[in-house]
């Protein structure tokens, strides 16, 4: 059995980090933590420290002054880890592609300091609760 898989064995917990989000994406993560879709169900625990975390949860555009913190909290975050990128914001810039201030996307700058980290994208503009669920559980099953 790969380290990974003996890692994931056990509930995944996840820290977010919010890159200059609309506050949508945030929103739907709140979601995920009420009683309709009561994540905590499946051992999914959203933690306080990025050090505790086996994931990320990565809501936004990535710019000049949230990318230092992206990865800080990145490095900051146990091995094996994984990143979600939260939205269109995070998964391609979204509507800000282009922009003088986007450093994005972010699996772009998390592969600048570890070209093999793993980025799970959740795609929408937000994305529904359920796509966060069913990214999480298709990503235990790659890994
Ligand atoms: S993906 Fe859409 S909802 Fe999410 S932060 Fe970007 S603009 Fe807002």
């Amino acid at each position: 059995m790969s380290l990974k898989m003996k890692a994931f064995k056990k509930s995944i917990w996840v820290y977010h980090i919010a890159c200059s989000p609309c506050n949508n994406c945030d929103i739907e993560i709140l979601d995920l933590l009420t009683p309709r879709f009561d994540v905590e169900r499946f051992g999914i625990l959203l933690v306080g420290s990025p050090r505790h975390a086996d994931a990320l949860l990565v809501t936004g555009m990535v710019n000049r002054l949230t990318k230092p913190r992206l990865i800080e909290v990145y490095l900051q975050t146990p091995k094996p880890r994984v990143v979600f990128a939260f939205g269109s914001c995070g998964i391609s810039t979204g509507i800000f592609a282009g922009g003088y201030n986007t450093e994005g996307p972010i699996d772009k700058v998390i592969h600048e300091v570890d070209p093999e980290g793993i980025v799970v994208y959740v795609p929408g503009c937000p994305p529904k609760p359920e796509a966060m669920i069913d990214a999480i559980v298709k990503a235990l099953k790659a890994l």
